[in-house]
């Protein structure tokens, strides 16, 4: 994983944000307050001019920029989730190319950024349902020796899964708590905007 495929994948969540706000937006209409899709649009589309205006020597350097960016300007309860993962991951790569088990190595510090801050627990129907089954995968596939695609390949489909299977869950964290048993049956919007991240590694690194 190099500086400038960093910069090509998240250029590509932006643009999948894009692509995907209403959809996410809808998702949390039906559990939350409608706005997920508009976050991840607002957020992404503010990091890609900063990346833009800033010289990044290591791929950390993108990915701590990406986070820093998320948090001062993406609002609801993605946003800090969010710009923590990203900032902790780059906080583990400060060279150009980083190898598959450095990367794989800031995956996990990423999920725990998001599990500390959030609180959240595989099964409490949150992004982390995602996040969790796309580093379990990505790890799998890494120690098979696969390589950064075919490991990318293998953790955008099980995050994917990890997406779906909240959607018969009751949630137990964030804004969807609140609706209780009213929850079940709803896929939840920061699962499938994880999974958009995943698959927009998956789709640069092919
Ligand atoms: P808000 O709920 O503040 O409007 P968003 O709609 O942007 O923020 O994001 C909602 C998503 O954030 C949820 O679908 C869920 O995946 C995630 N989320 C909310 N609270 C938590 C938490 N405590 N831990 C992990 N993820 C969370
Ligand atoms: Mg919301
Ligand atoms: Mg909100």
């Amino acid at each position: 994983m190099d500086t400038a495929l960093t910069l090509a994948w998240v250029r590509a969540v932006a643009t999948s944000m894009d692509q995907h706000a209403d959809q996410l937006t809808q998702l949390d209409a039906a559990i939350g307050d409608a706005d997920h899709g508009h976050n991840m649009r607002r957020g992404f589309g503010m990091v890609v001019p900063a990346l833009a205006g800033h010289r990044c020597a290591t791929v950390g350097e993108v990915l701590v920029k990406t986070g820093s960016t998320l948090i001062t300007s993406m609002g609801g309860a993605a946003g800090p989730l969010y710009g923590s993962a990203f900032r902790a991951a780059g906080k583990k790569l400060n060279t150009p190319d980083a190898t598959p088990e450095a990367f794989l190595m800031s995956w996990y510090a990423a999920l725990t950024a998001i599990r500390q801050l959030g609180g959240a627990s595989p099964g409490d129907k949150t992004m982390v349902d995602a996040f969790a089954a796309g580093v379990n995968a990505f790890e799998e596939a890494t120690w098979r020796g696969a390589d950064l695609a075919a490991a990318a390949a293998k953790a955008a489909a099980a995050a994917n899964a990890g997406a779906r299977s909240t959607i018969p869950l009751h949630a137990r964290k964030g804004r969807a708590s609140y609706l209780g048993a009213r929850s079940v049956g709803h896929q939840d919007p920061g699962a499938t905007s994880t999974a958009l991240i995943f698959r927009a590694l998956a789709d640069v690194a092919a």
